[in-house]
């Protein structure tokens, strides 16, 4: 997916705040977080599970109200939308899910569920429709005849994953957002489901924002990487320096919990998990105590040429300089 991109951004998110409300606790999902998508690039989200990663995708769709903060969207701020105006930004941006069996209705014909977007889109010629259905299925690899009057449970994950990704391919959006697109899938399968990504991205002029928490799937796919921990972006930067030279500790743990296919190569330490952004908890003060040690000392990180650091701890937040 690696290649030339242009410099206006497609997407531009500004100091976007969520929040849920559990109880009488505050959950801060997604903690004032700026980021820009180019056109044509591959923003890979990466980060420990419940840092906010769906949440912020599901913000950036609209599909989660924001508490503050704005969404533009080729220029166009999607929070303040509404309406017949939003239904047709939204045929812009696709959302391709986890459990690709989970996202497909079990009771509907493949058929039906990929002319479903172009139902709602206004489509109302049932033959366009169906031309349109064939022609994304043969575009992901499935044989329209073998494949629309069947049902979703006749289908292996990887089938399933090629569904939904026509489904999200059908209305020719320009930006779609990958929410762990490969993480349900056998690991022999992951691979091919990738390579249609980059496929489809070429052919289909696509912006993608992937979201994982495997950083080997991230690397191998994004021009940028974005790294979240507990509701903030602590670093962007393009995907081969930030994986040569991690700015921030937290990426640092992270690269190093890599797996290595070597059985002489001892595993890494773990990346301590922190403290989950509820009231009064969030970043820096609930860093592992690992990141914690390996931040103090450390200069606040630089910024990326081509990215932007934002939240970062400064060493005064972390504890005493050693
Ligand atoms: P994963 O990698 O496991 O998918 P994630 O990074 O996508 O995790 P989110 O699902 O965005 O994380 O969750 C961020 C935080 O918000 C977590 O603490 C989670 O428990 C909380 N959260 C998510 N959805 C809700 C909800 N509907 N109601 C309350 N809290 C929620
Ligand atoms: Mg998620």
């Amino acid at each position: 997916m690696k290649q030339q991109v242009a410099t206006s951004p497609l997407l531009e998110v500004k100091n976007l705040v969520v929040e849920y409300v559990v109880g009488n606790k505050i959950v801060h999902a997604v903690s004032d977080v700026s980021l820009e998508i180019a056109r044509g690039e591959t923003l890979g989200l990466v980060g420990e599970s419940g840092c906010g990663k769906s949440t912020l995708g599901r913000a950036v769709l609209q599909l989660r109200p924001a508490q503050s903060g704005k969404v533009l969207f080729d220029g166009a701020d999607l929070t303040s939308m509404r309406g017949e105006a939003l239904r047709k930004m939204r045929r812009r941006v696709q959302l391709i899910f986890q459990d690709p069996i989970a996202s497909l209705n079990p009771r509907r014909r493949i058929g039906d569920i990929i002319a479903e977007p172009l139902v709602i889109a206004g489509y109302k010629d049932a033959n366009k429709r169906r031309e349109l259905v064939r022609e994304v299925l043969g575009a992901v690899g499935l044989d329209p005849a073998l494949v629309v009057d069947r049902l979703p449970h006749e289908f292996s994950g990887g089938q399933c994953q090629r569904i939904c990704i026509a489904r999200a391919l059908v209305l020719n959006p320009e930006f779609i957002i990958c929410d762990e697109p490969v993480s349900a899938l056998d690991v022999s399968i992951r691979a091919q489901i990738l390579n249609l990504l980059e496929e489809m991205k070429t052919r289909f002029r696509l912006t993608l924002l992937f979201i994982a928490h495997d950083l080997a799937v991230v690397k191998a796919v994004s021009d940028r990487v974005a790294v979240m921990y507990l509701g903030r972006i602590c670093e962007v930067g393009p995907s081969e320096q930030l994986f040569a030279k991690p700015a921030h500790p937290y990426t640092a743990l992270l690269i190093e919990a890599i797996p290595v296919p070597d059985p002489d190569v001892r595993p890494a330490e773990s990346v301590p998990v922190g403290e989950p952004p509820s009231l009064g908890l969030s970043f820096p003060y609930s860093l592992p105590a690992r990141g914690q040690e390996m931040c103090r000392g450390r200069p606040r990180a630089s910024t990326h040429s081509s990215g932007q650091i934002r939240g970062l701890p400064s060493s005064a937040n972390l504890g005493r300089e050693p």
